[in-house]
């Protein structure tokens, strides 16, 4: 801060090496849609005027004696600029340096690493980023910035400007009115903003909903249709709060437009539920599901929740206490008549309202998404593939919602033969075999690997369906599933894994006869392997596959084994069941296989096999390769 009566002279800065990034982007990217530019800077005012109103709940000397909050557009052809001026929080010196330079969400060179020049995903891409301030640049060759802080003095004001290329100025000014003024020198090509109509027309099709008047300067004419030197402040918008209007009076363009205003979306939202509710509680929520996913949503410092108001004041961005972490894509708000106006995040914590708005809107959203799945399935589709691995976590951080969630779920399946999830848990259930009593799923690293899985030979055979998952998050989060509509699930890599409800007496007569043969079999390969595995059986499950090994019930799979690896953990070794296949030829080599080293390589060579179908990888090939090698040299 400014502490004597002089201004600070001018200094001129560069912009982060991400700002110039994202100018010139945006200036290619965005140039076909130009008129957002109004838009972003009258959101920018409109937050400017919240935080003001928040601010002032406990120091009403910054309202300055004028508390009539509003933006306003003056267009003057003669210099060619468009002023957007606004008596909202205003910024100080530092404020402007940060917030007009810099780029401060982390991830965002990662992000602009992504965008190629392809423009139409540019364009997308940058619509998520979210413009916001920037935009000025689509149709300005040069942007100039007066700003006071609210409750500074006149004399540390700051003066911003820029062209828009490499660098800014900044130096002291001094300035009566608090807030910000913006005047954008427009380029050529941009002289329809000087035109009323013009402006009113894009501030009615993006602006209407803005709670603040937003004005402009109309300049009066005499009888001739001459301007005069007589003007007025003429108010274009409704100027109230979208969310405190009903429902029947708000078209979808409006609610759209309020979700880009709120969210610093660029697409439109996929769908919204806004509802009052007296009694009790009393409080208006408007919640939207975004149609795309935002690029850092699984950045650890995301931020995430409601906007929280009380009483129609703005009190917080991002007020995650309203809104658990696995619907974190919620965008939206809550205006709460029950909350103190002094409520901080401290005191949201453990606040009993809280609890209440937060379990309200889960439920809120919840239903939305039910409602959504049983209407409208390719919609529901376009919002699992942007946020289903987010919603596969909410079985574990919501107990009480857990049915609910399941019901929500979306799966690939041998059913589907697609990569696509699509299918419901019910819509396994109601597909299951008469005998059928358990939901069968396979997680594995891809789809590929699942589909083509030894795992799944019998399941093939006898046409029963099997849930195929390939996310990294699926093995952490089937741990948390136990059971649908009643039916355990069962993982078909498990050793506890039972498909004898599937057969009939006579087959089970002969597998019983199999199982008496091949005892020695298995006692030499227990010999031979000795506590390299936990135990080695036969299986009826496989048909094209010698052997697979399978873990116990209560041991780690490799799925799990693979992500605590990954994660650096220390690594654990998983203990593996081997099963051969008696009906396949290898195996009946095997077992009539007299020499006990030979049948050593046979063994070695099956679990190896074995192994490297489940793990991918091996730790130490060479025995594997070894056996291989001097069985094929006998051949
Ligand atoms: P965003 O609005 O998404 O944060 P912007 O680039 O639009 O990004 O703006 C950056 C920051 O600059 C804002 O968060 C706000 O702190 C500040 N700012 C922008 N416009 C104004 C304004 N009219 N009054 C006060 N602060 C502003």
């Amino acid at each position: 801060m400014n502490n004597t009566d002089t201004l600070q002279s001018k200094e001129t800065r560069g912009f982060q090496s991400e700002v110039k990034q994202l100018l010139h982007l945006m200036i290619h990217s965005l140039y076909s849609n130009k008129e957002i530019f109004l838009r972003e800077l009258i959101s920018n005012a409109s937050d400017a005027a919240d935080k003001l109103r928040f601010k002032a709940l406990s120091n009403a000397a910054l309202y300055e004696n004028d508390g009539d909050l509003r933006v306003r557009l003056s267009m003057n052809k003669e210099t060619g600029t468009l002023t957007i001026e606004d008596n909202g929080i205003g910024m100080t010196r530092d404020e402007v340096i940060d917030n007009l330079g810099t780029i401060a969400k982390s991830g965002t060179a990662d992000f602009f690493k992504q965008l190629s020049e392809d423009q139409t995903k540019d364009r997308q891409l940058i619509g998520q980023f979210g413009v916001g301030f920037y935009s000025a640049f689509i149709v300005a060759d040069k942007v100039s910035v007066s700003t006071r802080a609210a409750g500074a003095k006149k004399l540390d004001a700051v003066q911003w400007e820029s062209a828009g290329e490499g660098d800014y100025t900044i130096e002291g000014i001094e300035k009566e009115g608090r807030g910000t003024s913006i005047t954008l020198h427009l380029r050529e090509d941009n002289k329809e903003f000087f035109d009323d109509w013009r402006v009113k027309e894009v501030i009615k099709k993006y602006s209407d909903h803005i709670g603040i008047p937003i004005e402009i300067w109309v300049q009066e004419h005499d009888g001739e249709g001459n301007e005069t030197e007589q003007g007025k402040w003429e108010k274009i918008n409704k100027a109230q709060a979208l969310w405190t209007r009903s429902k029947l009076d708000i078209s979808d363009e409006e609610y759209q437009e309020f979700y880009k205003h709120l969210s610093h979306d660029y697409t439109d939202s996929l769908l919204w539920s806004h509802n009052r509710v007296e009694g009790k509680n009393d409080y208006i929520s408007l919640l939207y599901i975004p149609s795309k996913a935002p690029w850092d949503m699984f950045n650890r410092d995301h931020k995430h929740g409601l906007k929280l108001y009380v009483q129609r004041v703005f009190i917080m961005d991002d007020a995650s206490q309203l809104m658990p972490n696995y619907l974190r894509f919620v965008r939206g708000l809550i205006d709460s008549n029950d909350l103190p106006l002094n409520v901080s995040r401290e005191i949201l914590q453990d606040n009993k309202v809280t609890q209440i708005l937060r379990n309200a809107c889960t439920k809120r959203v919840l239903t939305m998404l039910e409602r959504l799945a049983n209407n409208d399935a390719q919609k529901y589709h376009a919002f699992w593939k942007e946020f289903g691995l987010v919603l596969k976590e909410g079985p574990a951080e919501d107990f009480s919602n857990r049915a609910k969630i399941m019901n929500l779920l979306r799966f690939a399946s041998t059913q589907t033969d697609s990569n696509e999830q699509t299918v419901a848990l019910a819509d396994y259930v109601s597909r299951m075999k008469e005998e059928q009593d358990k939901i069968f799923y396979l997680t594995v690293d891809t789809y590929q690997a699942a589909k083509n899985s030894p795992h799944l030979e019998q399941f093939k055979t006898k046409g029963i369906e099997v849930i195929l998952m390939y996310e990294r998050i699926d093995e952490w989060f089937m741990g948390h599933l136990t059971e649908f509509d009643g039916k355990k699930f069962q993982a078909i890599t498990k050793a506890d894994l039972d498909l004898s409800k599937f057969e009939d007496n006579n087959e089970k007569e002969k597998r019983g006869e199999t199982q008496r043969a091949f005892e020695s079999v298995i006692e030499r390969t227990k010999a031979y392997l000795g506590d390299r595995v936990k135990d080695v059986r036969i299986t009826f499950k496989l048909s094209d596959t010698p052997a697979v090994v399978v873990t116990d019930e209560f041991e780690m799979g490799t799925q799990m084994a693979k992500l605590l690896a990954a994660a650096g953990q220390q690594e654990v070794e998983v203990k593996y069941i081997l099963e051969f296949n008696p009906e396949h030829a290898l195996v009946k080599q095997m077992a009539d296989e007299a020499d006990n080293e030979v049948f050593g390589r046979w063994a070695e060579m099956l679990l190896g096999q074995a192994m490297l179908a489940e793990r991918g990888t091996m730790k130490d090939p060479s025995p594997f390769l070894t056996a291989i090698n001097r069985l094929l040299t006998k051949v």
